[in-house]
């Protein structure tokens, strides 16, 4: 009783009376959250505890106060497993910098994913700020296959719009099967990128997902009708489906989409999907989303700004940048379409951001406090418990299968990866513009990652304990 006393005073006046007290004194954890709101969306916890993290994991979560070598005070503050971000495409430092003073610890590159997952994986090796992985995708393999000459990440020809024949996508299935057994966590498809794979390439490169076990994160194309067929290729091909970015992929189809999402998982089909809390898209301007550019109208340009140089396109620019290459943000959704996704407790948050050079899309630096500050406190269009199972438990159910390294994120509990986002709920938003993308979220003063502090008062630290997450790699592959 007295020992319980003592250790909870943890008073220096009342330990000098006894000897016993030189060995409770010392900091017990690596680092200590305190006083901080926990919110674990996998038990319902949502209570103040003190968290106690050892060796990178968090040991105790305790109702008594901790002792640590550094305690973080988060009086005020919710203390939430760190955000899972399952569509990042910015995976170099800058990008991870604006990620992650947005609250992500770790950064998934799934939809693009790569042709050459060792290789992905090697040039990051020895740590990075937050923790990434990758899909071996569809597309990269028949831009490889095909010859296309993009050296962005997208086809910008014959990859896209050019045929594949069955030794083709032979070729391609052995870089799909060889990216498995290096350890990708997931397979990645643009059937909106390759207009020339039929569905029925598709269902063939689905199937060998499902050999493999991944999940196929897929920007499908065709409004509804495309999702029905991308429904039902998976199903035949049993592979787990999950539709990237559904509220850019539906615009004002959203409602349909979530509801023949539901349909299907009510049917028992394995389909998940994702959001961003953003009214305009951004892609490749090489790209064939945009085959069909000189039948427009002339309004339709002004909807395009282009990144470099933050300018509205006109017919004759839009020509020139089509020529020149680049990225390019497309507005034109409305507000109603982003709150539908949003609002759905089907759609994990991801951002589909990238930055290069301080421009990009503010949904790089910004989606998740946005969803936080507007949608959870303003609007109140979400509790704050589902958004945050959304941003943390969700995707890491979705990857765990394959890649049991997920089973110990997107959750604050006892042997979890000590991966926190400390986040003040009353001031967290977003500040990121489509003019200026490399403005820092609001009201995040703190990120852990590994046990380590990645965002200390809002500063990006030196650590670097960002690792590597990938599923078991096949003996021949090591
Ligand atoms: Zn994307």
């Amino acid at each position: 009783m007295l020992t319980t006393r003592l250790h909870v005073l943890g008073s220096a006046i009342v330990c000098v009376a006894f000897a016993a007290c030189a060995r409770e004194q010392a900091p017990s954890y690596d680092l200590v959250v305190a006083h901080g709101r926990v919110i674990n969306p996998e038990s319902g916890l949502d209570a103040v505890r003190h968290v106690g993290i050892r060796n990178g994991k968090i040991d105790v979560i305790s109702e008594p106060p901790l002792t640590g070598v550094r305690v973080i005070d988060a009086s005020g503050h919710v203390v939430s497993p760190g955000f899972i971000d399952l569509h990042e495409h910015g995976q170099q430092e800058e990008s991870y910098r604006m990620m992650v003073r947005d609250g992500v610890t770790s950064a998934f590159e799934l939809e693009v994913g790569t042709g050459d997952v060792a290789a992905w994986y090697a040039v990051r090796e020895g740590g990075q700020i937050v923790n990434y992985g990758v899909s071996v995708g569809h597309i990269p393999a028949r831009m490889k296959v095909l010859g296309d000459p993009g050296t962005g990440l997208l086809p910008a020809g014959i990859g896209g719009s050019g045929t594949a024949t069955d030794a083709h996508m032979a070729a391609m299935e052995t870089i799909l099967r060889e990216g498995l057994a290096q350890g990708a966590v997931a397979m990645g498809f643009g059937s909106a990128y390759t207009p020339g794979a039929p569905m029925s390439e598709i269902e063939r490169m689905f199937r060998v997902a499902a050999e493999g076990g991944v999940p196929a994160h897929i920007h499908m194309r065709g409004g509804l009708r495309g999702l029905q067929e991308t429904i039902a290729a998976a199903a035949a091909a049993r592979t787990a489906l999950h539709i990237v970015h559904v509220n850019s992929s539906a615009g004002d189809e959203i409602d349909g989409f979530l509801t023949a999402i539901r349909a299907a998982r009510d049917g028992g089909q394995d389909v998940t999907t994702e959001a961003y809390p953003y009214g305009a898209g951004m892609t490749e301007i090489q790209s064939a989303l945009f085959d069909d550019w000189q039948t427009w109208p002339e309004a339709r340009f002004g909807l395009h700004q282009l990144v470099s140089t933050g300018e509205r396109l006109t017919r004759a620019t839009f020509a020139k940048a089509r020529a020149a290459g680049g990225t390019v943000i497309i507005h034109g959704r409305s507000e109603e379409q982003t709150r539908a996704a949003i609002a759905s407790p089907l759609a994990m948050i991801a951002s589909d951001g990238f930055i290069e050079n301080g421009r990009g899309h503010p949904r790089t630096s910004g989606s998740y406090a946005k969803v936080l500050g507007k949608y959870v406190r303003d609007d109140k269009t979400v509790t704050l418990m589902d958004a945050l199972r959304r941003m943390t438990l969700d995707p890491a159910r979705r990857l765990e299968r394959r890649t049991p390294a997920m089973a110990n994120k997107g959750r604050v509990k006892v042997g979890a990866d000590a991966d926190l986002t400390i986040f003040d709920p009353a001031t967290v938003i977003d500040r990121s513009t489509y003019e200026d993308a490399s403005i820092p979220s609001a009201g995040i003063p703190y990120v852990i990652v590994g046990g380590q502090v990645a965002v200390d008062r809002g500063n990006v630290t030196a650590a670097r304990a960002g690792r590597a997450i990938r599923a078991p790699i096949a003996a021949q592959s090591r």
